[in-house]
């Protein structure tokens, strides 16, 4: 006979000293247990992390462990250097922008790609508001991500065949669902699945309280099997933690020219013989991809 086991949830949202976990489909008000908040190794529990929970005999909750992550989502603070888990244990990537009203930010739609590749968290894009643009303007302006090896989803709260699609891409898995505000998140999500309780314009709201405010991230179970991720900030907020991956790497499409370069520490800017230059020069790589990676590597030095 094994022990019996401690109940498992996951990590819904965090509220300063405060975890709302989802144990068996419900979610509860847990705190965390002393000893938890001293392991270094863990450091904070985050959106997203798989907890052991205990109940006290007071009906209290209690979160007792932590299981190891399988990856996390993080911002290291300027100056401090402290790190900040945004959201733990993430499988997909989904960026979401409007075809048009607000017309795609494609800098930031690269940050979010590399954002994806750097944690290798597959991604994909979702080009919303098919209704008002039409095929062939969402095909001239996302196509180039298909060609680069992206899935594009083209959707609308408007056709209820691509939220469908949209539900089987989300189904079982823990998704980051990231992309400016005003580009239909909450009424994709909505559409999906009503009572999911996003307000249409809530994370509109949330950020217009200012640029510096962290607000943190939420995750939405699905009736589909798995979670959203709501990470409010990451639509405008910088960030250029890419961690230990090479930032050219991070743009899928380069990786076929960085041996052509004649120098293995090539930065792809001022070298001469450098692949990757050719390849812009040669229209192989899209010059709006390369003007990303060269405004991201500006940051980061
Ligand atoms: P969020 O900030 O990304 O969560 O965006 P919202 O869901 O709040 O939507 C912003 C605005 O765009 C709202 O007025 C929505 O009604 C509208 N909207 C969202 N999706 C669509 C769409 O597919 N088609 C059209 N025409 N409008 C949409
Ligand atoms: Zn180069």
């Amino acid at each position: 006979m094994g022990a019996p086991e401690t109940p498992r949830g996951r990590v819904l949202q965090t509220a300063g000293g405060a975890y709302t976990v989802e144990v068996n489909g419900v979610p509860r008000e847990c705190s965390l247990r002393g000893r938890i908040k001293l392991d270094k190794s863990i450091g904070r529990v985050a959106v997203g992390d798989v907890v052991e929970i205990e109940e006290l005999d007071d009906g209290s909750c209690v979160i007792s462990g932590v299981l190891p992550r399988n990856n996390k989502i993080s911002r290291r603070r300027t100056g401090s250097g402290r790190e900040q888990v945004i959201a733990a244990n993430a499988d997909r990537l989904a960026a979401v922008f409007a075809v048009v009203r607000p017309e795609p930010a494609f800098s930031l739609l690269d940050r979010f790609l590399v954002l994806a590749e750097a944690n290798e968290i597959p991604a994909f894009v979702v080009a919303n508001k098919l209704d008002i643009a039409g095929d062939e303007e969402a095909r001239r302006k996302f196509g180039l991500y298909e060609e680069i090896g992206y899935e594009v989803l083209y959707t609308s709260t408007k056709l209820p065949a691509n939220i469908d699609v949209l539900g089987e891409h989300l189904a079982g898995h823990v998704t980051l669902f990231v992309g400016p505000s005003g580009v239909g998140k909450s009424s994709l999500l909505n559409a999906l699945q009503p009572g999911l309780g996003l307000r249409v314009g809530e994370l509109s709201q949330a950020l217009q309280r200012g640029k510096h405010t962290t607000v943190g991230a939420c995750l939405h179970p699905l009736d589909v099997g798995g979670y959203v991720v709501d990470t409010p900030g990451l639509g405008t907020m910088e960030f250029s933690e890419v961690g230990e991956a090479r930032l050219d790497s991070c743009f899928r499409e380069f990786r076929t020219y960085l041996d052509q370069c004649r120098f293995d520490d090539c930065a792809h800017v001022h070298e001469p013989g450098c692949g990757v230059v050719e390849a812009v020069s040669a229209g192989e790589i899209a010059r709006s991809r390369y003007e990303s990676y060269v405004g991201i590597l500006g940051e980061r030095e």
